[in-house]
């Protein structure tokens, strides 16, 4: 076996061409809040810079740095506009051995609503490839396309992939003003 470890190369054609500026490495600069500085626009993981305790501006690229700086953008983002904190139905069911979850409105309800819905849909693995045993999760993201409000997502997995604890149910509406 030839084994080659040739580094890791950030990957950030996308936002450079919406006009994210770049630091160490070519990763993206972010704040600690993980802004990229463009309106809107939040980053984490291999892409993006790390602020280090000790080095200050770096590039950090771990799945450990990747967990919480996606957290830290997640919630960043949803507490700003998530419309989902007061209104959203979060539900999780087991059919034989496939687990299904789902928040928010499903395109066809968001359209009755009076949304434009656009849906994406994604079938990542449940952990990383390289460990055996990953299986897909089905995963569909509704939001709204005049607006940019996320309205809702629907997961489907195999029963021990913890389809059904990839949501986190909001606050009540009492603790959210
Ligand atoms: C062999 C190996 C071992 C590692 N071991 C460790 C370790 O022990 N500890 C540790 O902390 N870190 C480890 N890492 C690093 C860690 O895996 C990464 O830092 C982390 O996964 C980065 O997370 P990310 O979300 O930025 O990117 P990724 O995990 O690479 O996720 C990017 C995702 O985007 C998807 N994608 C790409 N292009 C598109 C597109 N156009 N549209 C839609 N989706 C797209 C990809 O399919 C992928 O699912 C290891 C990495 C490797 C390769």
């Amino acid at each position: 076996m030839v084994l080659v470890v040739v580094g890791v190369r950030p990957d950030t054609d996308l936002l450079v061409a919406a006009g994210a500026q770049t630091g160490p490495r070519g990763a993206v600069v972010v704040d600690e809040t993980m802004a990229t500085g463009l309106p809107h626009v939040w980053a984490a993981g291999d892409c993006v810079v790390t602020h280090h305790r000790l080095l200050g501006v770096t590039y950090l690229p771990l799945g450990t740095t990747a967990h919480k700086q996606g957290r830290v953008a997640g919630e960043k983002r949803a507490r700003r506009t998530c419309p989902l904190r007061r209104q959203s139905r979060h539900a999780g069911g087991q059919v034989f051995d496939l687990v299904a979850a789902r928040t928010g409105l499903r395109e066809h309800e968001a359209r009755a609503a009076g949304f434009v819905p656009a849906t994406s849909a994604a079938r990542p693995d449940d952990h990383k490839a390289y460990y055996p045993g990953a299986q897909p999760i089905s995963i569909r993201v509704t939001g709204d396309a005049h607006t940019g409000r996320l309205l809702g997502a629907q997961l489907i997995g195999a029963r021990g992939t913890e389809t059904a604890k990839r949501w986190t149910p909001m606050p009540p509406p009492s603790s959210t003003a």
